[in-house]
């Protein structure tokens, strides 16, 4: 297991406005907000439990590559300044943060594409949603800025399985072409695009 506060350089939360709330996990290597960004550790939901908030309060988790760093926005259980607000949620609120752990990598899922099959392990691969947070079921290729690329957002399965047909080929997962095209037939039904 690692352990957030061994691996973060620095780990604060501030306001952002009277009523969100801030965390910025800053690493101290690339590798290890590479893993934990590309692995999708912290999640809404992981988030949310951790805080005992509820999911819909987190507002966004966007890793920000250059500065290495993840920030995650949250609805301010109370808006800043009003009665009742607890300390809590005042300059301590990166605690449970702090004593976050997970696994290492290697142990979580395989991540592939579900439109192009494209097997996805590491963060480059990934798609981009238009929040800039990475989207995990889908490649750069695919959906690089929160929507389907141009190349393939008008194409049906059929498409699909001719566009793959080079790469089968070329990763010797087929013989010929047209045994690349029947392996597509049955392997991008089972992708969340093309399922019927
Ligand atoms: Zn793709």
């Amino acid at each position: 297991m690692i352990k957030l506060f061994d691996v973060a350089e620095i780990i604060r939360s501030k306001n952002s406005g009277p009523y969100e709330l801030t965390f910025d996990i800053m690493f101290k290597e690339e590798s290890d907000f590479e893993n934990f960004v590309a692995k999708d550790i912290m999640t809404k939901a992981v988030f949310a439990r951790l805080y005992k908030i509820s999911e819909s309060d987190v507002l966004s988790i966007i890793p920000f590559t250059p500065s290495k760093a993840v920030k995650i926005t949250i609805v301010r259980p109370v808006p800043s300044g009003s009665l009742g607000e607890k300390d809590v949620y005042g300059a301590q609120q990166h605690g449970p943060l702090l004593n976050f752990k997970y696994k290492e990598a290697g142990m979580q899922q395989v991540y592939i594409c579900q439109s192009c099959e494209l097997e996805m392990t590491e963060l480059a691969h990934f798609g981009t949603n238009s929040d800039g947070a990475p989207n995990h079921e889908l490649c750069t290729f695919c959906w690089p800025d929160g929507g389907y690329a141009s190349w393939c957002r008008n194409m049906t399965m059929e498409d699909m399985a001719n566009n793959n047909i080079p790469f089968l080929l070329e990763a010797g997962l087929a013989a010929n072409e047209q045994e690349a095209l029947e392996m597509s037939r049955v392997s991008l039904p089972k992708l969340k695009r093309w399922a019927r």
